[in-house]
């Protein structure tokens, strides 16, 4: 077992594929390279890339090779949900070491397909080699339907900003891992939403639509501007605010902050600051223009979406506070500048 012709045999024969030559995939896996394009979906494709490495992103002891797999294909498809494509295909480097090739490898696959059929998605190429840890890069591509993204440099002043779902769910289930506590039986449940996020591909392409009655402007798309959760609200709404040269303001108490259970109040866990900074929730921040907010629901199949807050103009904002582009004002009205604290790879080692 484990030649790298078997490796891959077992991949296609657990991973959904598509047959060539219908629609997009005009040449599939097998040759040396994929052809996508042309067919009746002509469309703009959207790329992206993600890495997903062992003792990085992830450790073994508590992901199953199940979630591993899940978690891989969610976090680089989530990306795709912010720009508002159609999640479509996928290519796949993965590294494995000794060990790793057999059962685990199957477990992988089993939870990667559940997320591809969930999401939609179909592999299409890829590569595998051995190394020491377990790395899995993956290439996902998605469709702009009429050619409409959801870019970060869209937000205006005055458009109202929105969170789609709860912040810092997944947050608290990594910190219960780090603290130990997530095989404590009330708090299990709290750790899925760190190992099987649920991202919102669904949301992402209402929101790149015209919509319906919302749609007074013909041609734009519901969203001015999105961006997913996966650093934390402080830093990805920063991400927003910088590209579209625009301020923020936000209202402590608006935000869906994670519900955190009495006993985990107790030991120090804070709703609001695992909401503000923790990362991987994977949901959408997104601006909307006014003119589009008198009628803006409050859910969207099922999952909340909540107005935080609004875009301001950066000058006045900016003499106020130096560095911050986002003010969060507290439960009494005072405003606070709010610096982005989420995840950074290489901020600790640039000492920032
Ligand atoms: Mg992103």
């Amino acid at each position: 077992l484990g030649s790298e012709a078997e490796i891959i045999e077992r991949i296609w024969k657990r991973l959904p594929i598509c047959p060539t030559r219908r629609g997009w995939l005009s040449l599939g896996p097998g040759d040396d390279a994929a052809v996508i394009g042309g067919g009746p979906r002509a469309a703009n494709w959207v790329l992206s890339s993600d890495a997903f490495i062992q003792d990085i992103h992830f450790v073994s002891e508590v992901f199953a090779p199940e979630d591993v797999g899940y978690k891989a294909l969610a976090r680089a498809t989530s990306d795709l949900a912010a720009m508002g494509a159609v999640p479509t295909f996928f290519l796949m480097n993965l590294v494995l070491p000794d060990g790793k090739t057999g059962r685990w490898l199957d477990g992988m696959l089993t939870g990667m397909a559940r997320a591809a059929r969930e999401f939609g998605m179909v592999i299409i190429g890829g590569d595998v080699a051995k190394a020491g840890a377990i790395a899995i890069h993956l290439t996902v591509g998605g469709s702009a339907l009429h050619g409409r993204v959801l870019e970060r440099s869209g937000a205006r002043p005055e458009d109202g900003i929105y969170v789609s779902g709860r912040l810092g769910e997944a947050q608290l289930g990594l910190e219960l891992v780090l603290r130990r506590l997530h095989k404590t039986a009330a708090w299990r449940r709290l750790v899925a939403p760190y190992l099987r996020p649920k991202i919102q591909t669904v949301l992402g392409r209402w929101l790149a639509s015209e919509g319906s009655r919302q749609a007074r402007r013909p041609g734009s798309a519901i969203a001015s501007a999105a961006i997913d959760t996966s650093d934390g609200l402080s830093s990805d709404l920063s991400h927003i605010c910088e590209a579209s040269g625009v301020g923020a303001r936000i209202w402590a108490d608006r935000i869906p902050a994670v519900r955190v259970p009495d006993g985990l109040l107790r030991k120090g866990f804070n709703p609001l600051e695992l909401a503000l900074h923790g990362g991987e929730d994977y949901q959408l921040v997104f601006t909307v223009r006014r003119a589009m907010e008198w009628s803006f629901p409050k859910s969207r199949g099922g999952v909340a979406l909540t107005r935080i807050g609004e875009v301001v103009d950066v000058r006045n904002f900016a003499r106020r506070h130096t560095k911050a582009r986002i003010e969060l004002i507290d439960a009494v009205g005072r405003g606070w500048p709010l610096v982005a604290k989420g995840w950074d790879h290489f901020r600790a080692a640039d000492g920032r």
